[in-house]
């Protein structure tokens, strides 16, 4: 099928386009709503109303809406989404979606239908449990980043691949928004006036902005792997069985450390909304996402790590320290931007009353600042939760 070029389709185009490509049967009766809710892409549900069946269309838009402005956005991160989806697919296919078709002109790209499991973010705000989630999460961390790393992938293809990905449009948002606005006084951070003084701390900190500093120059050039690169809790769809992580758009090569601390630093935002009984489970998904990487990492590299490394006597462990600390720090940093930066989350902001909202925003605050500043001395999950109930 050829596609014409570029333009945002329509709810009844999207149809078109989907009986075009036979995705459905002939005579089919369908529906088509957007249900998209961020400001970047368009997402269409296509449901069959005989027998529910569906599929989705995302399709990128040319620029983002960020406070009031347009801001050009390239469409090509919808090729880099599908194949990201495609990648992944060939060492975890049971915890992305299937992707059906992908057209690289209109920015498409055409996979199952999830909607049977909920967005992570909003089941762990209603209270769910998730019991397989971090396994699930810990496996998919291990083996996406294990296999397109250069512990496992001879060189010549590792460097072909990252070729494939270059990313910079939505690497630059990671490097102004996580790593450099929040730290300063720019105008794309959003907090309430309440949280002025815990703010303005951290512009003074200069200890922290140097290790924040740090952590960017590791972001913008340590290669090592192929991240997900926007894996918060928004990403994962998930049930009491299954886990999905979709909208790799962010994917590129980068330190594994920074996809293992967006998942850390997401179930801390989500620990702080919580009262002290409740948190446990948090605490419990942090250290088994760790203890199932680990697992799965090691294992892999006993299996297939190139002989350089694999023989290596002690490498694997300093991997896996490095990885750690680098994660600690990556989650202070999503802490932090998530807190006073341009995009929030949900757990913090809805919570009531007001001045619960600002206080436990100040614990993020100061739990975000104490993991960067103390990457090293955090040698193990378990002691989140210390940081968390010491800092008040
Ligand atoms: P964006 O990059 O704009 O954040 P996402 O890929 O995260 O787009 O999708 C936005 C929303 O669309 C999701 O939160 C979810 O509600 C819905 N969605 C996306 N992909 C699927 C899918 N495969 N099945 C069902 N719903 C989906
Ligand atoms: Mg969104
Ligand atoms: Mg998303
Ligand atoms: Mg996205």
């Amino acid at each position: 099928v050829k596609s014409s070029i570029y333009k945002p389709l329509t709810e009844s185009e999207a149809i078109a386009l989907a009986k075009r490509l036979q995705l459905f049967t002939e005579n089919s009766n369908l529906t088509c709503k957007e249900i998209g809710d961020g400001n970047l892409n368009l997402v269409f549900k296509i449901t069959d109303t005989d027998n529910g069946n569906g599929i989705i269309i995302k399709q990128a838009l040319p620029y983002a809406k960020v406070v009031g402005e347009s801001w050009p956005l390239t469409l090509d991160r919808a090729r880099i989404e599908a194949h990201a989806l495609l990648k992944q697919s060939e060492f975890v296919p049971q915890f992305v979606p299937k992707v059906y078709y992908t057209d690289e002109q209109l920015a498409i790209t055409i996979m199952e239908d999830l909607s049977h499991l909920q967005i992570a973010r909003a089941a762990l705000i209603e209270g769910k449990e998730l019991p397989l989630l971090s396994t699930h999460i810990g496996e998919f961390l291990a083996k996406t980043l294990f296999y397109t790393s250069d512990y496992a992938v001879n060189q010549h293809f590792k460097k072909s691949l990252v070729k494939q990905f270059i990313n910079p449009d939505l690497c630059k948002i990671t490097e102004d928004l996580v790593f450099t606005d929040p730290f300063f006084n720019h105008d794309t951070n959003n907090f309430e006036q309440e949280l002025g003084q815990d703010v303005e701390r951290i512009w003074q900190d200069q200890e922290l902005k140097l290790a924040v500093a740090k952590l960017k120059q590791k972001f913008l050039t340590k290669a090592e792997a192929l991240l997900h690169g926007d894996l918060h809790t928004g990403s994962i769809f998930a049930d009491e069985n299954e886990t999905k992580v979709i909208d790799p758009e962010f994917a590129y090569f980068g330190p594994i450390g920074f996809d293992v601390g967006q998942v850390f630093g997401n179930f801390l935002l989500n620990a702080f909304s919580r009262n002290a009984e409740n948190q446990e489970v948090l605490f419990t998904h942090i250290e088994t996402t760790w203890n199932v990487f680990v697992k799965e990492f090691s294992k892999a590299w006993k299996n297939d790590a190139a002989e350089i490394f694999a023989k290596t006597e002690g490498y694997l462990e300093d991997v896996l320290s490095e990885i750690f600390e680098e994660a600690v720090g990556f989650a202070g940093c999503e802490i932090i931007r998530r807190t006073i930066g341009l995009a929030h989350v949900a757990d913090l902001d809805t919570l009531q009353p007001f001045d619960k909202k600002i206080s436990t925003k100040q614990l993020a605050l100061s739990v975000g600042s104490e993991l960067i500043k103390n990457q090293k001395a955090i040698k193990n999950p378990c002691q989140f939760k210390e940081y968390v109930k010491q800092t008040v």
